[in-house]
Protein backbone atom coordinates (compact mmCIF):
# COMPACT_ATOMS: atom_id res chain seq x y z
CA UNK A 1 0.00 0.00 0.00
CA UNK A 2 1.29 3.47 -0.98
CA UNK A 3 1.13 5.75 2.07
CA UNK A 4 -1.23 8.61 0.81
CA UNK A 5 -3.08 10.94 2.57
CA UNK A 6 -6.51 11.87 2.46
CA UNK A 7 -7.24 14.68 -0.57
CA UNK A 8 -10.30 17.11 0.48
CA UNK A 9 -11.38 20.06 -1.87
CA UNK A 10 -10.42 23.42 -0.68
CA UNK A 11 -14.33 24.67 -0.51
CA UNK A 12 -16.32 27.52 0.92
CA UNK A 13 -19.00 25.36 2.74
CA UNK A 14 -15.73 23.61 4.82
CA UNK A 15 -15.25 27.59 6.17
CA UNK A 16 -18.65 28.06 7.47
CA UNK A 17 -18.66 24.37 8.16
CA UNK A 18 -15.93 24.57 10.16
CA UNK A 19 -17.64 27.93 12.08
CA UNK A 20 -20.69 26.14 13.03
CA UNK A 21 -18.94 23.09 14.49
CA UNK A 22 -16.35 24.68 16.36
CA UNK A 23 -17.40 28.12 16.63
CA UNK A 24 -21.30 27.73 16.69
CA UNK A 25 -21.90 30.19 19.72
CA UNK A 26 -20.02 32.85 18.15
CA UNK A 27 -21.68 36.21 17.30
CA UNK A 28 -22.59 37.53 14.59
CA UNK A 29 -23.58 41.19 14.79
CA UNK A 30 -25.70 42.89 11.92
CA UNK A 31 -27.05 46.64 11.98
CA UNK A 32 -30.04 45.81 9.62
CA UNK A 33 -31.10 48.44 6.57
CA UNK A 34 -33.65 49.65 9.04
CA UNK A 35 -30.80 50.84 11.94
CA UNK A 36 -31.85 47.73 14.12
CA UNK A 37 -28.85 45.20 15.64
CA UNK A 38 -29.54 41.78 15.27
CA UNK A 39 -27.49 39.47 17.30
CA UNK A 40 -26.86 35.73 15.54
CA UNK A 41 -24.83 33.16 15.85
CA UNK A 42 -22.15 31.26 13.18
CA UNK A 43 -24.41 28.23 13.69
CA UNK A 44 -27.47 30.13 12.58
CA UNK A 45 -25.58 31.63 9.96
CA UNK A 46 -24.93 28.57 8.31
CA UNK A 47 -28.28 27.00 8.96
CA UNK A 48 -29.58 29.94 7.28
CA UNK A 49 -26.85 29.46 4.47
CA UNK A 50 -27.78 25.87 3.84
CA UNK A 51 -31.74 26.88 4.03
CA UNK A 52 -31.22 29.32 1.24
CA UNK A 53 -28.88 26.61 -0.81
CA UNK A 54 -31.64 24.61 -0.80
CA UNK A 55 -34.22 27.21 -1.76
CA UNK A 56 -32.66 28.35 -4.88
CA UNK A 57 -32.06 24.84 -5.91
CA UNK A 58 -36.11 24.52 -5.54
CA UNK A 59 -36.20 27.61 -7.55
CA UNK A 60 -34.46 26.12 -10.52
CA UNK A 61 -30.76 27.99 -9.98
CA UNK A 62 -28.19 25.49 -10.68
CA UNK A 63 -24.63 25.20 -10.36
CA UNK A 64 -22.27 27.94 -12.09
CA UNK A 65 -25.67 30.08 -12.14
CA UNK A 66 -25.07 33.73 -11.25
CA UNK A 67 -26.92 35.19 -8.25
CA UNK A 68 -26.20 38.85 -7.47
CA UNK A 69 -26.13 41.03 -4.65
CA UNK A 70 -26.56 44.96 -3.72
CA UNK A 71 -26.55 45.43 -0.07
CA UNK A 72 -25.05 46.34 2.58
CA UNK A 73 -22.71 44.77 4.97
CA UNK A 74 -25.13 42.53 6.96
CA UNK A 75 -26.40 39.30 8.39
CA UNK A 76 -28.44 38.13 5.14
CA UNK A 77 -25.51 39.07 2.81
CA UNK A 78 -23.35 37.13 5.10
CA UNK A 79 -25.34 34.17 4.35
CA UNK A 80 -25.71 34.49 0.88
CA UNK A 81 -22.02 34.43 0.21
CA UNK A 82 -22.52 30.84 1.89
CA UNK A 83 -25.25 29.72 1.06
CA UNK A 84 -25.00 30.47 -2.86
CA UNK A 85 -20.82 29.67 -3.08
CA UNK A 86 -21.57 27.02 -0.98
CA UNK A 87 -24.47 25.43 -3.49
CA UNK A 88 -22.54 25.54 -6.04
CA UNK A 89 -23.78 29.14 -7.19
CA UNK A 90 -21.71 32.04 -8.13
CA UNK A 91 -22.21 34.75 -5.94
CA UNK A 92 -22.18 37.92 -7.71
CA UNK A 93 -21.75 40.92 -5.77
CA UNK A 94 -22.24 44.71 -7.58
CA UNK A 95 -21.59 47.91 -6.44
CA UNK A 96 -24.64 50.43 -5.75
CA UNK A 97 -22.96 53.34 -6.10
CA UNK A 98 -22.57 52.31 -9.69
CA UNK A 99 -24.16 54.42 -12.66
CA UNK A 100 -27.50 52.64 -13.67
CA UNK A 101 -25.99 51.79 -17.07
CA UNK A 102 -22.99 50.63 -15.87
CA UNK A 103 -25.20 48.39 -13.21
CA UNK A 104 -26.97 47.12 -16.21
CA UNK A 105 -24.17 46.30 -18.01
CA UNK A 106 -22.37 44.19 -15.91
CA UNK A 107 -25.74 42.80 -15.25
CA UNK A 108 -26.39 41.72 -18.29
CA UNK A 109 -22.68 40.66 -18.79
CA UNK A 110 -23.21 38.51 -15.89
CA UNK A 111 -26.00 37.00 -17.33
CA UNK A 112 -27.06 37.39 -12.97
CA UNK A 113 -30.69 34.50 -12.49
CA UNK A 114 -31.07 35.77 -9.05
CA UNK A 115 -31.09 39.54 -7.76
CA UNK A 116 -30.43 40.02 -3.72
CA UNK A 117 -31.46 43.36 -3.10
CA UNK A 118 -31.21 45.59 0.20
CA UNK A 119 -34.41 47.56 0.84
CA UNK A 120 -32.64 50.72 0.42
CA UNK A 121 -31.84 49.82 -3.32
CA UNK A 122 -35.09 48.58 -4.14
CA UNK A 123 -36.93 51.57 -5.82
CA UNK A 124 -33.66 52.33 -7.89
CA UNK A 125 -33.59 48.81 -8.80
CA UNK A 126 -37.54 48.99 -9.81
CA UNK A 127 -36.54 51.12 -12.66
CA UNK A 128 -33.60 49.21 -14.21
CA UNK A 129 -35.87 45.85 -13.78
CA UNK A 130 -36.89 45.70 -17.19
CA UNK A 131 -33.34 46.07 -18.70
CA UNK A 132 -32.11 43.11 -16.51
CA UNK A 133 -32.59 40.63 -19.62
CA UNK A 134 -31.46 37.60 -17.81
CA UNK A 135 -32.73 38.00 -14.45
CA UNK A 136 -35.54 35.91 -13.41
CA UNK A 137 -36.21 36.72 -9.55
CA UNK A 138 -35.59 39.57 -7.66
CA UNK A 139 -35.40 38.63 -3.96
CA UNK A 140 -35.38 41.44 -1.41
CA UNK A 141 -33.37 40.89 1.63
CA UNK A 142 -36.27 40.63 4.52
CA UNK A 143 -39.28 39.80 5.60
CA UNK A 144 -42.42 40.20 3.19
CA UNK A 145 -43.60 43.94 2.41
CA UNK A 146 -46.47 44.66 0.16
CA UNK A 147 -45.30 48.44 -0.29
CA UNK A 148 -41.99 46.66 -1.74
CA UNK A 149 -43.91 43.71 -3.46
CA UNK A 150 -46.24 46.73 -5.17
CA UNK A 151 -42.78 48.18 -6.85
CA UNK A 152 -41.49 44.82 -8.52
CA UNK A 153 -43.73 42.49 -9.98
CA UNK A 154 -43.09 38.51 -8.93
CA UNK A 155 -40.91 40.03 -5.88
CA UNK A 156 -39.54 37.09 -3.55
CA UNK A 157 -38.85 37.89 -0.03
CA UNK A 158 -35.85 36.38 1.35
CA UNK A 159 -37.24 35.42 5.11
CA UNK A 160 -40.17 33.65 3.19
CA UNK A 161 -37.15 31.94 0.56
CA UNK A 162 -35.79 30.57 3.85
CA UNK A 163 -38.16 29.31 5.42
CA UNK A 164 -39.32 27.67 1.71
CA UNK A 165 -35.61 26.07 2.18
CA UNK A 166 -34.81 22.62 3.49
CA UNK A 167 -33.07 22.68 7.03
CA UNK A 168 -31.53 19.67 6.27
CA UNK A 169 -29.71 20.41 3.31
CA UNK A 170 -26.16 18.69 2.91
CA UNK A 171 -23.11 20.84 1.22
CA UNK A 172 -22.58 19.52 -1.86
CA UNK A 173 -18.99 17.96 -2.42
CA UNK A 174 -17.96 20.10 -5.45
CA UNK A 175 -14.93 20.73 -7.81
CA UNK A 176 -12.03 23.35 -6.00
CA UNK A 177 -11.66 24.63 -9.18
CA UNK A 178 -15.25 25.61 -9.35
CA UNK A 179 -15.81 29.37 -9.54
CA UNK A 180 -17.58 30.80 -6.42
CA UNK A 181 -17.63 34.67 -6.80
CA UNK A 182 -17.67 37.20 -9.25
CA UNK A 183 -16.64 41.03 -8.89
CA UNK A 184 -16.60 43.62 -11.59
CA UNK A 185 -13.28 45.96 -11.91
CA UNK A 186 -13.33 49.05 -13.64
CA UNK A 187 -10.53 50.38 -15.69
CA UNK A 188 -9.92 54.03 -17.17
CA UNK A 189 -11.37 53.15 -20.61
CA UNK A 190 -14.05 50.52 -21.64
CA UNK A 191 -16.40 48.43 -19.82
CA UNK A 192 -16.18 46.91 -16.48
CA UNK A 193 -14.39 43.54 -16.40
CA UNK A 194 -15.39 40.45 -14.15
CA UNK A 195 -13.08 39.03 -11.99
CA UNK A 196 -14.33 35.52 -11.21
CA UNK A 197 -12.77 33.68 -7.92
CA UNK A 198 -12.82 29.96 -7.26
CA UNK A 199 -13.06 27.94 -4.15
CA UNK A 200 -9.64 27.09 -3.90
CA UNK A 201 -8.65 30.50 -4.79
CA UNK A 202 -10.66 32.03 -1.77
CA UNK A 203 -9.76 29.06 0.74
CA UNK A 204 -6.42 29.68 0.00
CA UNK A 205 -6.79 33.25 0.20
CA UNK A 206 -8.36 33.51 3.60
CA UNK A 207 -5.58 31.00 5.05
CA UNK A 208 -2.48 32.68 3.58
CA UNK A 209 -3.31 35.86 4.03
CA UNK A 210 -4.45 35.72 7.68
CA UNK A 211 -0.53 34.64 8.78
CA UNK A 212 0.38 36.54 11.65
CA UNK A 213 2.44 38.36 9.60
CA UNK A 214 -0.66 38.67 7.54
CA UNK A 215 -4.38 39.80 8.61
CA UNK A 216 -3.67 37.74 11.98
CA UNK A 217 -7.47 37.42 12.68
CA UNK A 218 -8.15 34.65 15.53
CA UNK A 219 -10.89 33.28 17.63
CA UNK A 220 -10.72 35.79 20.12
CA UNK A 221 -11.08 39.18 17.46
CA UNK A 222 -13.82 41.04 16.86
CA UNK A 223 -14.08 41.97 13.99
CA UNK A 224 -15.27 45.11 11.82
CA UNK A 225 -15.45 45.30 8.08
CA UNK A 226 -16.51 48.22 7.34
CA UNK A 227 -14.97 47.59 3.62
CA UNK A 228 -17.92 47.17 1.70
CA UNK A 229 -18.97 43.53 1.22
CA UNK A 230 -19.52 44.23 -2.65
CA UNK A 231 -15.76 45.13 -2.60
CA UNK A 232 -13.50 42.20 -4.04
CA UNK A 233 -15.74 40.56 -1.23
CA UNK A 234 -14.17 42.76 1.88
CA UNK A 235 -11.12 41.63 1.35
CA UNK A 236 -12.21 38.18 1.97
CA UNK A 237 -12.90 38.93 5.75
CA UNK A 238 -16.11 36.95 6.05
CA UNK A 239 -14.75 34.11 4.60
CA UNK A 240 -11.43 34.75 7.08
CA UNK A 241 -13.66 35.18 9.74
CA UNK A 242 -15.21 32.08 9.13
CA UNK A 243 -12.17 29.91 8.77
CA UNK A 244 -11.39 31.21 12.43
CA UNK A 245 -14.40 31.17 14.38
CA UNK A 246 -13.99 35.65 15.05
CA UNK A 247 -17.04 37.24 15.85
CA UNK A 248 -18.12 39.34 13.03
CA UNK A 249 -19.57 42.84 12.85
CA UNK A 250 -21.51 43.77 9.81
CA UNK A 251 -22.24 47.58 10.44
CA UNK A 252 -25.14 47.81 7.30
CA UNK A 253 -25.62 50.90 5.80
CA UNK A 254 -24.49 53.59 8.59
CA UNK A 255 -20.22 54.64 8.11
CA UNK A 256 -20.15 57.51 9.46
CA UNK A 257 -17.79 57.99 12.17
CA UNK A 258 -19.95 58.25 15.01
CA UNK A 259 -22.22 54.89 14.20
CA UNK A 260 -18.79 53.08 13.90
CA UNK A 261 -17.70 54.76 17.15
CA UNK A 262 -21.11 53.00 18.79
CA UNK A 263 -20.32 49.82 17.59
CA UNK A 264 -16.93 49.50 17.78
CA UNK A 265 -17.36 50.37 21.76
CA UNK A 266 -20.26 48.43 21.64
CA UNK A 267 -19.21 45.48 20.44
CA UNK A 268 -15.89 45.38 21.64
CA UNK A 269 -14.25 45.57 18.17
CA UNK A 270 -10.55 44.51 18.24
CA UNK A 271 -9.80 45.02 14.49
CA UNK A 272 -11.59 47.06 11.94
CA UNK A 273 -10.77 47.30 7.93
CA UNK A 274 -11.80 50.14 5.40
CA UNK A 275 -10.30 52.90 3.54
CA UNK A 276 -8.63 55.48 4.28
CA UNK A 277 -11.83 57.82 4.18
CA UNK A 278 -13.70 55.97 6.38
CA UNK A 279 -10.52 56.00 9.51
CA UNK A 280 -10.68 59.82 8.57
CA UNK A 281 -14.45 59.90 9.55
CA UNK A 282 -13.50 57.82 12.46
CA UNK A 283 -10.84 59.79 13.70
CA UNK A 284 -12.90 62.69 13.71
CA UNK A 285 -15.65 61.11 15.24
CA UNK A 286 -13.85 59.78 18.38
CA UNK A 287 -12.25 62.96 19.22
CA UNK A 288 -16.16 64.76 19.09
CA UNK A 289 -17.00 61.92 21.16
CA UNK A 290 -14.44 61.15 23.62
CA UNK A 291 -14.49 57.73 22.91
CA UNK A 292 -10.70 56.52 23.71
CA UNK A 293 -12.12 53.28 21.26
CA UNK A 294 -10.53 50.71 24.43
CA UNK A 295 -11.19 47.42 22.82
CA UNK A 296 -9.71 48.45 19.55
CA UNK A 297 -6.45 46.83 19.05
CA UNK A 298 -5.59 47.15 15.19
CA UNK A 299 -7.55 48.64 12.11
CA UNK A 300 -6.21 47.45 8.42
CA UNK A 301 -5.98 50.16 5.70
CA UNK A 302 -6.07 50.01 1.82
CA UNK A 303 -7.51 50.74 -1.38
CA UNK A 304 -5.60 54.16 -1.60
CA UNK A 305 -2.79 55.44 -0.15
CA UNK A 306 -2.75 56.31 3.54
CA UNK A 307 -2.11 59.64 4.76
CA UNK A 308 0.55 59.48 6.72
CA UNK A 309 -0.65 61.38 9.95
CA UNK A 310 -3.10 58.74 10.02
CA UNK A 311 -0.94 55.89 12.24
CA UNK A 312 0.43 58.09 14.55
CA UNK A 313 -2.80 59.47 15.06
CA UNK A 314 -3.93 56.32 15.96
CA UNK A 315 -1.22 54.99 17.79
CA UNK A 316 -1.01 58.19 20.07
CA UNK A 317 -4.39 58.95 21.00
CA UNK A 318 -5.97 55.69 20.88
CA UNK A 319 -2.77 52.82 21.04
CA UNK A 320 -4.47 51.43 17.83
CA UNK A 321 -1.86 49.62 15.42
CA UNK A 322 -2.93 50.99 11.95
CA UNK A 323 -1.65 48.14 9.25
CA UNK A 324 -1.03 49.17 5.37
CA UNK A 325 -1.91 46.45 2.81
CA UNK A 326 -2.49 46.72 -0.91
CA UNK A 327 -4.56 44.91 -3.43
CA UNK A 328 -6.57 44.86 -5.92
CA UNK A 329 -10.13 43.32 -7.74
CA UNK A 330 -7.79 40.89 -9.64
CA UNK A 331 -5.62 39.78 -6.56
CA UNK A 332 -8.54 38.84 -4.39
CA UNK A 333 -7.51 40.99 -2.93
CA UNK A 334 -4.18 40.73 -0.60
CA UNK A 335 -1.49 41.47 -2.49
CA UNK A 336 0.94 43.19 0.41
CA UNK A 337 0.27 43.91 4.15
CA UNK A 338 2.66 45.94 6.42
CA UNK A 339 4.77 44.39 8.92
CA UNK A 340 8.09 44.47 10.49
CA UNK A 341 10.84 42.33 10.55
CA UNK A 342 13.08 41.07 13.46
CA UNK A 343 15.82 43.30 11.84
CA UNK A 344 13.77 46.25 12.09
CA UNK A 345 13.43 45.94 15.83
CA UNK A 346 16.79 47.54 16.50
CA UNK A 347 16.03 50.71 14.10
CA UNK A 348 14.54 54.16 15.61
CA UNK A 349 10.91 54.85 15.99
CA UNK A 350 11.15 57.23 13.11
CA UNK A 351 12.48 54.74 10.84
CA UNK A 352 10.37 52.12 11.86
CA UNK A 353 7.59 54.62 11.08
CA UNK A 354 9.12 55.44 7.17
CA UNK A 355 8.99 51.91 6.80
CA UNK A 356 5.30 51.54 7.72
CA UNK A 357 3.81 54.15 5.42
CA UNK A 358 4.59 52.13 2.59
CA UNK A 359 2.15 48.95 1.30
CA UNK A 360 4.39 46.38 3.14
CA UNK A 361 5.50 42.83 1.26
CA UNK A 362 3.93 39.75 -0.45
CA UNK A 363 2.93 37.31 2.29
CA UNK A 364 3.54 33.17 0.87
CA UNK A 365 1.18 32.72 -2.26
CA UNK A 366 1.83 35.57 -4.07
CA UNK A 367 5.10 37.08 -5.48
CA UNK A 368 6.09 40.44 -6.71
CA UNK A 369 8.13 42.35 -9.64
CA UNK A 370 8.93 45.46 -11.28
CA UNK A 371 9.39 46.09 -15.03
CA UNK A 372 10.72 48.45 -17.58
CA UNK A 373 8.47 49.41 -20.60
CA UNK A 374 9.74 46.72 -22.59
CA UNK A 375 9.37 44.31 -19.92
CA UNK A 376 12.77 44.18 -18.50
CA UNK A 377 13.15 43.00 -14.29
CA UNK A 378 14.03 45.83 -12.35
CA UNK A 379 16.34 46.05 -9.67
CA UNK A 380 14.71 45.72 -6.12
CA UNK A 381 16.81 48.37 -4.15
CA UNK A 382 13.95 50.33 -3.31
CA UNK A 383 14.61 53.27 -5.71
CA UNK A 384 13.86 52.34 -9.26
CA UNK A 385 10.30 53.10 -10.20
CA UNK A 386 8.77 50.37 -12.56
CA UNK A 387 5.34 48.81 -13.24
CA UNK A 388 4.33 46.29 -10.71
CA UNK A 389 3.49 43.17 -11.86
CA UNK A 390 2.13 39.94 -9.33
CA UNK A 391 1.57 36.27 -10.07
CA UNK A 392 0.31 33.76 -7.21
CA UNK A 393 -2.62 31.16 -6.03
CA UNK A 394 -5.28 34.03 -5.55
CA UNK A 395 -4.27 36.52 -8.71
CA UNK A 396 -6.77 36.61 -11.63
CA UNK A 397 -5.39 34.35 -15.19
CA UNK A 398 -8.21 35.96 -17.73
CA UNK A 399 -11.12 38.06 -16.86
CA UNK A 400 -14.81 36.79 -17.11
CA UNK A 401 -15.78 36.23 -20.87
CA UNK A 402 -12.96 37.99 -21.92
CA UNK A 403 -11.64 34.73 -24.20
CA UNK A 404 -7.83 35.62 -23.66
CA UNK A 405 -5.39 35.53 -20.93
CA UNK A 406 -4.67 38.58 -19.23
CA UNK A 407 -1.17 37.69 -18.30
CA UNK A 408 2.44 38.79 -19.76
CA UNK A 409 3.88 35.93 -21.56
CA UNK A 410 5.72 34.97 -18.78
CA UNK A 411 2.87 34.10 -16.37
CA UNK A 412 2.49 37.60 -14.61
CA UNK A 413 -0.65 40.16 -14.16
CA UNK A 414 0.52 43.66 -14.45
CA UNK A 415 -1.49 45.67 -11.88
CA UNK A 416 -1.16 48.73 -13.71
CA UNK A 417 0.39 50.53 -10.68
CA UNK A 418 3.68 52.07 -10.76
CA UNK A 419 6.00 51.03 -7.74
CA UNK A 420 9.34 50.17 -6.03
CA UNK A 421 10.37 46.66 -4.49
CA UNK A 422 13.40 46.55 -1.69
CA UNK A 423 15.60 43.20 -1.29
CA UNK A 424 12.83 42.64 1.62
CA UNK A 425 10.41 42.53 -0.99
CA UNK A 426 8.98 45.99 0.60
CA UNK A 427 6.71 47.56 -1.50
CA UNK A 428 5.88 50.93 -2.11
CA UNK A 429 3.36 52.63 -4.84
CA UNK A 430 4.84 55.71 -6.41
CA UNK A 431 1.76 56.35 -9.13
CA UNK A 432 -0.85 54.63 -10.94
CA UNK A 433 0.23 54.12 -14.51
CA UNK A 434 -3.34 54.40 -15.09
CA UNK A 435 -4.75 57.63 -13.88
CA UNK A 436 -8.29 56.69 -12.23
CA UNK A 437 -9.46 59.35 -9.97
CA UNK A 438 -10.37 57.05 -6.25
CA UNK A 439 -12.45 58.97 -4.30
CA UNK A 440 -13.36 57.16 -0.97
CA UNK A 441 -12.59 54.36 -1.64
CA UNK A 442 -14.66 54.29 -5.44
CA UNK A 443 -13.62 54.61 -8.50
CA UNK A 444 -14.21 57.77 -10.89
CA UNK A 445 -12.54 57.12 -14.61
CA UNK A 446 -11.45 60.72 -15.77
CA UNK A 447 -11.95 59.28 -19.31
CA UNK A 448 -15.91 58.55 -19.15
CA UNK A 449 -15.44 62.50 -17.13
CA UNK A 450 -13.38 63.71 -20.36
CA UNK A 451 -15.81 62.53 -22.49
CA UNK A 452 -18.95 64.00 -21.39
CA UNK A 453 -17.38 67.78 -21.08
CA UNK A 454 -16.14 67.33 -24.94
CA UNK A 455 -19.38 66.21 -25.96
CA UNK A 456 -20.12 70.16 -25.01
CA UNK A 457 -20.20 72.63 -27.66
CA UNK A 458 -18.21 75.50 -25.86
CA UNK A 459 -15.44 72.73 -24.97
CA UNK A 460 -12.34 72.49 -27.14
CA UNK A 461 -9.93 69.85 -25.38
CA UNK A 462 -10.88 69.11 -21.41
CA UNK A 463 -8.87 66.35 -19.04
CA UNK A 464 -9.58 65.77 -16.07
CA UNK A 465 -6.98 64.71 -12.92
CA UNK A 466 -7.45 63.46 -9.58
CA UNK A 467 -6.88 66.27 -6.90
CA UNK A 468 -5.94 65.73 -3.59
CA UNK A 469 -8.91 65.59 -1.25
CA UNK A 470 -8.68 66.07 2.58
CA UNK A 471 -11.71 64.09 3.08
CA UNK A 472 -12.32 61.52 -0.23
CA UNK A 473 -8.34 61.34 -0.70
CA UNK A 474 -8.68 62.33 -4.17
CA UNK A 475 -11.37 64.45 -6.31
CA UNK A 476 -11.85 64.84 -10.06
CA UNK A 477 -10.86 68.28 -11.38
CA UNK A 478 -11.56 69.11 -15.23
CA UNK A 479 -9.64 71.22 -16.94
CA UNK A 480 -10.65 72.91 -20.14
CA UNK A 481 -9.40 74.36 -23.24
CA UNK A 482 -12.88 76.43 -24.62
CA UNK A 483 -13.60 76.34 -27.92
CA UNK A 484 -13.02 80.04 -29.94
CA UNK A 485 -15.08 82.49 -28.76
CA UNK A 486 -16.81 80.18 -26.71
CA UNK A 487 -17.85 81.40 -23.00
CA UNK A 488 -18.90 78.62 -20.95
CA UNK A 489 -18.82 78.98 -17.57
CA UNK A 490 -17.78 76.59 -14.75
CA UNK A 491 -22.01 76.32 -13.83
CA UNK A 492 -22.68 75.25 -17.44
CA UNK A 493 -20.35 72.56 -17.34
CA UNK A 494 -21.04 70.78 -14.10
CA UNK A 495 -24.71 71.45 -14.98
CA UNK A 496 -24.04 69.17 -18.16
CA UNK A 497 -23.06 66.53 -15.98
CA UNK A 498 -26.45 65.98 -14.28
CA UNK A 499 -28.26 62.75 -15.26
CA UNK A 500 -25.32 61.52 -17.36
CA UNK A 501 -23.04 60.19 -14.49
CA UNK A 502 -23.79 59.54 -10.16
CA UNK A 503 -23.47 62.74 -8.77
CA UNK A 504 -20.84 61.65 -6.32
CA UNK A 505 -18.37 61.21 -9.61
CA UNK A 506 -18.96 64.98 -11.09
CA UNK A 507 -15.75 67.25 -10.49
CA UNK A 508 -15.09 69.52 -7.98
CA UNK A 509 -13.76 72.05 -10.08
CA UNK A 510 -13.81 73.25 -13.36
CA UNK A 511 -10.13 75.12 -14.24
CA UNK A 512 -10.46 77.13 -18.16
CA UNK A 513 -6.96 77.02 -19.07
CA UNK A 514 -5.09 78.40 -22.94
CA UNK A 515 -3.54 74.62 -23.90
CA UNK A 516 -3.20 71.29 -22.26
CA UNK A 517 0.32 69.91 -22.12
CA UNK A 518 1.03 67.12 -25.15
CA UNK A 519 3.07 63.79 -25.04
CA UNK A 520 4.92 62.66 -28.23
CA UNK A 521 1.99 60.22 -29.27
CA UNK A 522 -0.53 63.34 -28.52
CA UNK A 523 -1.80 62.23 -25.36
CA UNK A 524 -2.21 64.92 -22.63
CA UNK A 525 0.25 65.03 -20.15
CA UNK A 526 -1.88 64.50 -17.24
CA UNK A 527 1.66 63.60 -14.62
CA UNK A 528 2.10 67.48 -15.47
CA UNK A 529 -0.92 68.40 -14.60
CA UNK A 530 -1.15 66.37 -11.54
CA UNK A 531 2.16 68.07 -10.76
CA UNK A 532 0.71 71.56 -11.52
CA UNK A 533 -2.95 71.46 -10.00
CA UNK A 534 -3.12 68.24 -8.07
CA UNK A 535 -2.80 70.30 -4.89
CA UNK A 536 -6.13 72.80 -6.01
CA UNK A 537 -9.05 71.40 -3.93
CA UNK A 538 -5.95 71.37 -0.46
CA UNK A 539 -5.55 75.16 -1.08
CA UNK A 540 -9.05 76.24 -1.12
CA UNK A 541 -11.29 77.00 2.15
CA UNK A 542 -14.03 75.00 0.95
CA UNK A 543 -13.01 72.03 -1.06
CA UNK A 544 -16.52 70.42 -1.63
CA UNK A 545 -16.53 68.04 0.95
P1 LIG B 1 -9.64 47.93 -6.66
O1 LIG B 1 -9.53 46.88 -7.72
O2 LIG B 1 -10.85 48.77 -6.78
O3 LIG B 1 -9.51 47.33 -5.29
O4 LIG B 1 -8.41 48.94 -6.83
C1 LIG B 1 -7.09 48.51 -6.87
C2 LIG B 1 -6.15 49.70 -6.98
O5 LIG B 1 -6.27 50.54 -5.83
C3 LIG B 1 -4.69 49.32 -7.01
O6 LIG B 1 -4.28 48.96 -8.32
C4 LIG B 1 -4.03 50.59 -6.52
O7 LIG B 1 -3.86 51.53 -7.57
C5 LIG B 1 -5.02 51.14 -5.53
N1 LIG B 1 -4.63 50.78 -4.17
C6 LIG B 1 -5.08 49.74 -3.42
N2 LIG B 1 -4.50 49.73 -2.21
C7 LIG B 1 -3.64 50.78 -2.18
C8 LIG B 1 -2.73 51.31 -1.21
N3 LIG B 1 -2.60 50.76 -0.01
N4 LIG B 1 -2.01 52.41 -1.55
C9 LIG B 1 -2.14 52.98 -2.76
N5 LIG B 1 -2.99 52.54 -3.72
C10 LIG B 1 -3.72 51.46 -3.44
Amino acid sequence: MHGTMMKKPLIISSLIEHAARYHGGTEVVSVETDGRVTHTTWREVEANARRLASALEKLGVGKGDRCATIAWNNRRHLEIYFGVSGGGMICHTINPRLHPEQLIYIANHAEDKVLFLDRTFLPAAAKLREHLKTVEHVVLMGPADDEAAALVPGLLFYDDLLASGDADYCWPEIDEDMPSSLCYTSGTTGNPKGVQYTHRTTVIHSIAGNQPDGLAVSARDVVLPVVPMFHVNAWGVPYIAAGVGAKLVLPGPGLDGASLVRLIDGEKVTLALGVPTIWLGLLAALEESGSKAESLKRTVVGGSALPPSMIPEFRDKYGVDLIHAWGMTETSPLGTINHLLQKHEALSADARAKIRLGQGRPPYGVELRIVDEEGKVLPEDGKTQGDLQIRGHWIVESYFKAGKTALTEDGWFDTGDVATLDADGYMVIRDRSKDIIKSGGEWISTVELENIAMAHPGVAMAAVIAAKHKKWDERPVLLVVRAEGDAVSEADLLAYYDGKIASWQVPDKVIFVNSLPLGGTGKVLKNKLREEYGDVLLTEADSGS
